[in-house]
């Protein structure tokens, strides 16, 4: 639900004695009512759809707070901008570099992987931090 993930995210900046203004309250509101996965430019549009006054500086400064907090992250998908994220939907992307389809897979998929690359060398992979690419089921298809 679009309206507990955003009362979630205000009640961690109020916790870490943030205060919450209309604008960041836009701002969480638009980045909690959609399963994808803005870019800070994308997400202006949305915020700019409810409250045209925020600006743009206010939304990067947001999206960094929401990070610094664990509230939020980002991820990098192939060569764009990256996009944003709430943390209580962690899990791998899927980019085919054909179509650029974003496929969402559970994050657990890579624990053996992870594991391994624990035990052989005591490295811990932040693996949501990048996206995976390659081709997708439609794409490798094509005769
Ligand atoms: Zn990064
Ligand atoms: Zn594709
Ligand atoms: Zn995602």
């Amino acid at each position: 639900m679009p309206f507990e993930r955003t009362e979630r995210a205000l009640a961690a900046i109020r916790a870490n004695g943030g205060r919450i203004t209309s604008d960041r309250r836009a701002i969480i509101e638009a980045l909690a009512e959609g399963s994808d996965h803005p870019t800070v430019e994308e997400l202006a549009e949305r915020v700019w759809k409810r409250n045209p006054d925020v600006n743009l500086a206010t939304i990067y400064r947001t999206v960094e707070l929401l990070e610094n907090l664990g509230i939020g992250f980002h991820v990098h998908m192939g060569h764009g901008p990256s996009r944003w994220h709430l943390s209580d939907e962690v899990h791998q992307h899927l980019v085919c570099s054909v179509c650029g389809a974003v496929i969402d897979m559970p994050d657990e998929v890579l624990d053996p992987l992870r594991e391994q690359i624990a035990a052989t060398t005591g490295f811990v992979v932040d693996a949501h931090h990048f996206s995976l690419t390659g081709t997708c089921a439609d794409c490798s298809n094509v005769t």
